[in-house]
This record gives structure tokens, C-alpha cells and sequence, in this order.
């Protein structure tokens, strides 16, 4: 006659993709592989300056997240809670 008496129950918890911290397990938006040290960056571009050479140019309004290697290699301004801002 137990009819409820079944207290535990087992739930599956689902891994965030994205987490609102400073890095997260996902795709990296550069190189395109998992990563687990992925970051909140600005896509920075780079333009040809007078001289031969390259210089930052305009940033990415876009929200991008990448990975620690991309974001050794490739110009970006960082974006997060304290970045974010007008
Ligand atoms: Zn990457």
C-alpha cells in the first residue's frame, strides 16, 4: 500500500552551455573548437597603417566568446560585467 512513498528522486542536470562569468565551457566564435576557458571579447579589427604595418582599428559591437589561445593571438578588447558599459 505505499502509494507516494517514494521520496528521492533522481533530476539530470543540464551543464550551462554559456555562463554569465568570466569563462565557460562552449564553442570558441574564432577557431571554432570546445573550449572550457571561453571569454566575453569584442572582436577588434585591424587596419593598415601609413607605415606597412597594422594598427587597431574598430572594434565589434558584436559579443563574441573565445578562447584563451584566440584571445592571445588575436586582437579583442575584453567584454564582461565590468567592461560592458556605453
Ligand atoms: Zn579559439
Amino acid at each position: 500500500m505505499a502509494a507516494g512513498g517514494d521520496g528521492t528522486r533522481t533530476r539530470s542536470l543540464y551543464p550551462a552551455a554559456v555562463r554569465n562569468d568570466d569563462t565557460a565551457q562552449g564553442t570558441c566564435a574564432s577557431c571554432g573548437l570546445e573550449a572550457t576557458d571561453l571569454a566575453p571579447v569584442h572582436r577588434a579589427y585591424l587596419v593598415a597603417d601609413d607605415a606597412g604595418g597594422l594598427e587597431l582599428g574598430e572594434l565589434s559591437e558584436e559579443l563574441e566568446h573565445w578562447c584563451g589561445s584566440c584571445r592571445s593571438h588575436y586582437p579583442h578588447e575584453p567584454a564582461g560585467p565590468g567592461a560592458a558599459g556605453a
